[in-house]
């Protein structure tokens, strides 16, 4: 019988300098030693990439695409290079390998391709030898040959549709945090890491405003039934393991989208700028209608878009947050929530409420705090924070 397959993808801070290479080669040695064969993706070292998008800047503002690719696909490259260099150095058999050489076939929009196709002989062929194969994540190749990007953060995208294609056991996600937390920890005292998650969870999340994992890797790991595991490359641990649709029972977590920017217009003119913003590919967070107002709340850049596309001067922005809970949202919730939020002095601007999920607009300045009292009340059980903890953030 054939040894499980893994899939471990290292990101830029992962391979940030050649001391992370080298404990990373550590790392992939005692995933192999455990018993498994080992196809590795790893990203350009940290920064790298967003030097080389200057470097092109200075040339031209609008880089040619088609060398953009050929540049920014060198970041890449430096890593799976040096990491197939410790491998050997300590004594392991590894081979890395480009998009073209690992014939990953992708459309031909160069800077944002999509992986069409994954030849995966030549990658099977060294994993029947027990070699460790290295892959350049964020690359592949069109059809005529020419190197292609997959757009920002495509490393992961390249981990999960190689797993996809191998019918790998597990794709591991190696990043800077421990796993999938129940809310932001940089924002949420008591956001706690979780052992499993759901896929149908993990993609509200994501869409969310969750950043720990992008959302077409989520979503493309779930089509395929491919195990996601999100585990830091900077400390021990089993992180969070993304399986099965089933969606947990309860409340599961709190995303959060900071920064974004709420206009409103007269709610006659929806459908009319519904249209203009699908024509041009605006993306929108959320979008609240009621008697008199079409509330639209999104990036700055979307909304000053938006705002161009409006024939009526002076649109009054301002700047508002979203804090979304994720999970069941049974009735006495909305009524509940918006008093324990008044209670602490938070003004909800607008609610709105979807599957899995119940979403509030907040001003900016409140997001933190709106959060924290939330998670507390609904995702934090009873026993693990104190009536007095809750109280201290109310009052
Ligand atoms: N190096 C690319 C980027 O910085 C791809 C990735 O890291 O996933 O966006
Ligand atoms: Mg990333």
């Amino acid at each position: 019988m054939n040894k499980p397959l893994i899939v471990q993808k290292f990101g830029g801070t992962s391979v940030g300098s050649i001391e992370r290479i080298q404990s990373v080669a550590k790392q992939v040695i005692q995933a192999k030693l455990a018993g498994n064969r080992l196809v590795v993706v790893v990203s350009a070292m940290s920064g790298e990439t967003n030097r080389l998008v200057e470097l092109a800047k200075q040339i031209d503002s609008v880089p040619n695409a088609r060398e953009l690719d050929v540049l920014l696909s060198t970041g890449e490259q430096v890593s799976m290079a040096l990491l197939a260099m410790a491998l050997s150095k300590l004594g392991h058999h590894s081979v890395s390998l480009t998009g073209q050489q690992a014939q990953i076939q992708t459309n031909n929009q160069h800077n944002h391709a999509t992986i069409s196709e994954i030849n995966t002989q030549v990658i099977q062929r060294y994993l029947d030898d027990e070699i460790i194969v290295i892959v350049a994540g964020f690359q592949g190749v069109n059809a005529l040959g020419d190197i292609t990007t997959l757009g920002r953060g495509g490393s992961d995208t390249t981990a999960v549709t190689l797993a996809a294609a191998l019918l790998a056991d597990e794709c591991q996600i190696y990043t800077d945090v421990a796993g999938v937390y129940t809310a932001d920890p940089r924002v949420v005292v008591n956001a706690k890491c979780l052992d499993k998650i759901d896929f149908t969870t993990m993609e509200v999340m994501s869409k969310k405003g969750a950043k720990v994992l992008h959302l077409p890797c989520v979503t493309h790991a779930g089509k395929n039934d491919v195990p996601l595991r999100v585990l830091s490359s900077f400390e021990s641990g089993s992180g969070t393991l993304v399986k099965g649709w089933n969606p947990t029972p309860g409340m599961s977590g709190i995303a959060l989208k900071k920064h974004l920017l709420a206009i409103s217009i007269p709610a006659h003119q929806k459908q009319r700028i519904d249209q203009q913003i699908k024509l041009c590919g605006i993306e929108i967070d959320c979008q609240i209608t009621d008697d008199a107002d079409y509330t639209l709340i999104a990036q700055p850049d979307a909304i000053h878009r938006v705002v161009a596309m409006l024939s009526e001067v002076a649109t009054e922005k301002s700047p508002v947050g979203l804090v979304t809970v994720v999970g069941d949202i049974s009735p006495p919730f909305t009524s509940q929530s918006q008093q324990l939020l008044n209670l602490a002095e938070i003004s909800v601007l607008h609610f709105c409420e979807d599957k899995h999920s119940f979403t509030f607009v907040i001003a900016s300045e409140a997001i933190d705090k709106a959060a924290n009292v939330l998670h507390d009340n609904y995702i934090i059980s009873n026993d693990t924070v104190s009536r007095e903890e809750k109280l201290a953030y109310l009052g």
